[in-house]
């Protein structure tokens, strides 16, 4: 094995597993914080540590990190390991850190499951939840029991695939690597990475030119390889040190667009597109679109463009390959443009050490200028979070004026004063209209009772959606990937208030939220819905993730137009201004009745309780009829069997 270099992200992950595992051995709680807190500084730093493991005093420099954490990370730069994890690891299985990761488990509840029980994995700690085991421990009880195996169920679906943003810069490095190989043509990453989907099963590397054996030899070599599974002349296999498997494959170029195609997926898409080959007389495989089996006279295959003309019908960008009527719109030549990441000019939602946040103002702001936003809004939390310092009335009057500080600080860029404020079980917000109206951005968002019944959570999002003063409902379904489901409430009733109300869905781009979901977002489309994409930073570092909100936007067929963060400044803050004047619409989608320049009358004046909506649920127009079926209506997201691709 090549000796391995140190992400920032991998050191941040192994500091972060050394602190769960000295809170299981009962660690000096200032201890663990240490641990936790140096992970997330090296998380977000931008310079690579291991870099700066041979110059002294560098990595004590770093706000957060102290001389033991220091240590830790020159050994495991240097010796690929450190002696307190090591003993750790002599006392507890290393599996009891995944099972703190389970919803409604910390350190403590299971650390007491390894001592009573001796459960060290899930597949134990299911067998001892069904049986009834776990109800008599001290601190569980029937509820906890129920809870466990709740977030077991989760977490098997997602059983061996990784968040896209985590496989993101492995899979970019291997394929960078790939492309400076000397006569390369062409590489892309395929399968469900290509097509942005939230997490990916394995890595699929097409490779078009070069040696193969110097391919082969430079692909298996790669410091990011753990084991080598296979390797041959066209194909090779390897397991990365993340856990991620990754297939390279040399292809001709004569076949490069074919063998792109049938590796992206989806499955569903490809049968769809087989079927219309054959239908014209044509065969469609990996190796090309040819007149027959037989005669194997090549009709299409070198890009994908070639052959979906050949078929036919416009290429189809890989987020949308998933036979949800991307194909007939395709074929009529109505595919939608879809969103880009440069479309964006705005970020609407981020935290500071206000609230939760890890950065200041100053650094938030900054952060956002480099990455060319042209207008933020800061959003801390409301009082019903008191461990993330959430606000309160008075404390969102002091923040006026710190606010109003920081724009003197920094001219160039319009700073909305904004919060994101809780619903509260029934549907309440958690501050008082007077507050509200002094903010001028509000977001709103779940945080508690997650497990509603549908009626209850519905009536719950309906008249947070409903309220005169709110513009954004941010992580709509409050789901976390692999770890809590989403709200149960009724996705189509909801975006429905939400199009008349002219209140913007969420698509929260923290990258194990993502959510709205693609298929919910396609959804709150169809009824009319406008968008913001946020990234929801808690450091400015996380700024970054914005484009994993846009792969998501892009999988439900949005366009630049459906998403408000697209608008110039003064668009988007007549928009802004005029949702608190305006009356519901049945069928609207958020836009201003009238675009004028003319300023909207305070939003004092918009403070009485909206009308109940004229429409009945439904009745909307949607958008873009045939722009694919979204099916289901509650926010259960669609089946996530693992398929090829
Ligand atoms: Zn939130
Ligand atoms: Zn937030």
């Amino acid at each position: 094995m090549t000796k391995r270099t140190w992400s920032n992200a991998e050191l941040a992950k192994t500091l972060a597993r050394m602190g769960v595992l000295l809170e299981l051995d009962g660690g000096n709680v200032f201890r663990v914080r240490a641990y936790k807190e140096g992970a997330r500084v090296i998380e977000n730093h931008a310079e690579s540590l291991a870099g700066l493991v041979d110059q002294p005093g560098a990595l004590e420099a770093l706000p957060g990190i102290g001389k033991g954490i220091a240590q830790h990370i020159r050994d495991l730069v240097g010796t690929g390991h450190t002696e307190t994890l090591d003993e750790l690891r002599k006392k507890y299985p290393e599996e009891l850190v995944e099972l703190t990761e389970l919803h409604g488990l910390g350190p403590k509840r299971v650390r007491t499951l390894f001592d009573e029980l001796k459960i060290h994995s899930r597949v134990q700690l299911e067998e001892a939840a069904k049986a009834g085991k776990l109800r008599g421990l001290a601190g569980f009880g029937e509820k906890v029991e129920q809870n466990v195996l709740k977030s077991l169920a989760t977490a098997s679906q997602w059983a061996g695939r990784m968040l896209l943003a985590e496989a993101w810069p492995h899979a970019q490095a291997l394929a960078e690597r790939m492309r400076q190989l000397p006569g390369v043509k062409q590489v892309e990453l395929a399968g469900s990475f290509r097509r942005r989907r939230e997490t990916v099963g394995d890595l699929d590397v097409l490779v078009c030119g070069g040696d193969a054996e110097q391919v082969m030899k430079a692909f298996t070599k790669h410091g990011s390889v753990a084991d080598v599974l296979g390797q041959g002349e066209t194909k090779s296999s390897v397991r990365l040190e993340v856990g991620l498997q990754a297939d390279l494959r040399l292809v001709p170029e004569e076949s490069f667009g074919a063998a792109l195609m049938y590796f992206t997926g989806s499955k569903e898409h490809n049968i769809e597109l087989r079927r219309i080959a054959i239908d014209k007389g044509l065969s469609l495989n990996e190796y090309g679109l040819t007149q027959s089996e037989k005669s194997e006279k090549v009709v299409a295959g070198r890009t994908e463009e070639d052959v979906y003309r050949a078929l036919g019908m416009a290429w189809v960008p890989p987020e949308l390959r998933e036979n949800r009527g991307e194909i007939d719109l395709a074929r009529e030549g109505r595919l939608p443009k879809l969103i880009e990441l440069s479309d964006l000019r705005a970020d609407l939602h981020m935290h500071t050490t206000r609230s939760d946040g890890r950065d200041s103002i100053d650094a938030m702001v900054k952060a956002a200028i480099e990455r060319g936003h042209e207008y933020i809004a800061l959003t801390e939390h409301s009082k019903a979070l008191p461990m993330a310092n959430g606000f309160d009335a008075a404390r969102v009057r002091k923040s006026v004026t710190e606010i109003e500080a920081a724009r003197a600080r920094h001219p160039g860029i319009p700073i909305l004063h904004g919060l994101e404020v809780d619903i509260l079980a029934d549907g309440e917000l958690d501050l008082d209209d007077e507050t509200l109206a002094l903010l001028d951005w509000v977001v709103v968002s779940i945080h508690s009772h997650f497990s509603q019944a549908p009626a209850v959570a519905t009536e719950r999002a309906l008249r947070a959606v409903r309220h005169p003063l709110v513009h954004a409902f941010g992580h709509p379904s409050g789901r976390l990937i692999g770890s809590r489901d989403p709200v149960a409430f009724d996705v189509e009733k909801v975006a429905v208030a939400a199009s008349e109300h002219g209140v913007a869905m969420e698509i929260n781009a923290s990258p194990d939220r993502l959510d709205l979901s693609d298929v919910n977002a396609r959804l709150a489309l169809e009824k009319g819905c406008r968008f913001v994409i946020d990234t929801d930073a808690h450091a400015t570092g996380q700024l970054d993730n914005l484009r994993f909100g846009v792969f998501q936007a892009r999988r439900a067929g949005l366009t630049k137009d459906d998403v408000w963060n697209t608008r110039t400044f003064e668009a988007f803050d007549r928009w802004r201004r005029e949702k608190r004047s305006r009356k519901p619409q049945a069928g609207g989608n958020g836009a201003p009745v009238v675009a004028t320049k003319r300023e909207s009358p305070a939003p004092r004046a918009a403070r009485s309780k909206p009308a109940k909506p004229a429409a009945a649920v439904g009745s909307a127009k949607p958008k873009r009829a045939s722009s694919g079926a979204a099916s289901g209506k509650s926010a259960k997201p669609a089946s996530r069997t693992r398929r090829k691709g």
